[in-house]
């Protein structure tokens, strides 16, 4: 903590224990195992968000607020891009160059450096950024931050689910947008994304589509739309959707409403005819135009037919990310011991504790499903309350806190 106090920004953990060790030599006699005790101490500030382990080169980030700064810095970055498409080239975001407000921005270039690596990383493991190859090299893409509106908003063709939802609507959207993309079942790029809509492309065939609409403070409505997708795949999109709204929105606030279109002639059921048929125990209801529609839920006789995939999904995104997420933390443990060579610490255990931290971290996915929502949630109010205000973002940790 005096260490933190002064200011310093990054700390190799080793030299940390180090220092601690040689301001208090009689420590060492009294415990045998100082070097366990002094992680466990680390592991607790950390819990109090008052540092941050890096999952690279052994570094304890002193000043996580920083990392905070930076991403939502990132984040607006992107978002002002003038193609509209809400990303951001990786090497433009790793090297620093985007607009990070003055009394934020790092004097020291190879610490900045480093927490620019970490800002990345963090971002594409709490689900809130896509990595995306494009032919003119990998973009970090943020479904929350595109500046373009979706044509066919808000009545999109195809659609058929509503979920309503209470809760952080952004991050809501923005990590299901991931995670789909992520799920192997569907996929998703930039130039199928808007600013509240992403269209996916099914492995198995067709287009499944969300659309997301803000119905108040913190309200949410998200629209389910599709174009030549099976049953089956429309199914495992729409359960999968209601499971990811379900584990993040308050509990208890999440409502699907089924929308009936006429296949003749196109026009939707109005839902108050769907309920008073439904209430007069009738599943068929008759157009004007002649057409007859079918308004019996088809949701069990479904999940009979299909087996669940939304675990399997779940697992695909989670290994996907943490792939993602580790070949970051493996560029940054290069360059970090590129930048910290003649400096290095003589503290071998500490290193292998910190790889031993990155490879818990591959596994410990549904701690990271917590911390994601967490951080998610900081990130994003930061985001939107800096682009809000260009200035007192300082405030703004300790108002989310
Ligand atoms: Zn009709």
């Amino acid at each position: 903590m005096e260490v933190k106090e002064t200011g310093r920004l990054l700390a190799p953990a080793g030299q940390l224990f180090e220092d601690f060790t040689r301001l208090n030599p009689e420590l060492i006699a009294e415990d045998d195992d100082l070097g366990s005790d002094f992680d466990v101490c680390i592991g607790r500030l950390e819990n109090r968000d008052l540092i941050r382990r890096l999952s690279f080169g052994d570094y304890v980030l002193l000043q996580p607020e920083l990392l905070d700064a930076y991403a939502s810095a990132l984040v607006i970055a992107a978002k002002n891009e003038p193609d509209g498409l809400g990303s951001i080239s990786e090497d433009r975001a790793l090297s620093g160059h985007f607009h990070v407000p003055e009394e934020e921005r790092i004097g020291d270039h190879k610490q900045e450096q480093l927490l620019l690596h970490a800002t990345v990383e963090e971002l594409v493991r709490y689900d809130l950024a896509l990595r995306e190859s494009a032919a003119d090299g990998r973009y970090l893409v943020f479904p929350s931050q595109f500046n373009r509106d979706y044509a066919e908003a808000p009545d999109p063709p195809g659609k058929a689910v509503a979920v309503t939802f209470e809760g952080p609507t952004q991050s809501i959207y923005a990590t299901l947008a991931v995670r789909l993309g992520h799920s192997q079942l569907f996929e998703t790029a930039r130039t199928e994304m808007w600013r509240n809509a992403v269209i996916f492309t099914a492995r198995a065939g067709g287009k499944c589509g969300i659309y997301l609409q803000e119905v108040g403070e913190g309200r949410g409505r998200v629209l389910l739309f599709f174009e030549g997708a099976t049953e089956e795949t429309r199914f495992h999109f729409e359960e999968y959707v209601v499971a990811h709204i379900n584990r993040r929105a308050l509990f208890g606030s999440m409502q699907l409403v089924r929308l009936f279109v006429c296949k003749n002639c196109n026009t939707p059921v109005p839902d108050t005819y769907v309920e008073l048929l439904r209430e007069q125990g009738k599943h068929l209801f008759s157009c004007p135009c002649g057409g007859a529609v079918i308004i019996a839920d088809p949701k069990e006789m479904l999940a009979r037919r299909y087996p669940s995939l939304v675990e399997s999904m779940d697992q695909a995104a989670d290994r996907q990310r943490d792939f993602e997420a580790f070949v970051l933390s493996a560029n940054a443990e290069t360059h970090s011991s590129r930048l910290s060579s003649g400096q290095a610490t003589s503290a071998s255990l500490w290193r292998s504790s910190s790889r031993m931290w990155s490879i818990r971290q591959l596994w410990a996915s549904a701690w990271v499903m917590n911390a994601c929502t967490r951080s998610a949630r900081v990130i994003l109010r930061r985001a939107v309350s800096s682009s809000r205000s260009t200035r007192g973002t300082k405030s703004a940790r300790s108002a989310t806190a």
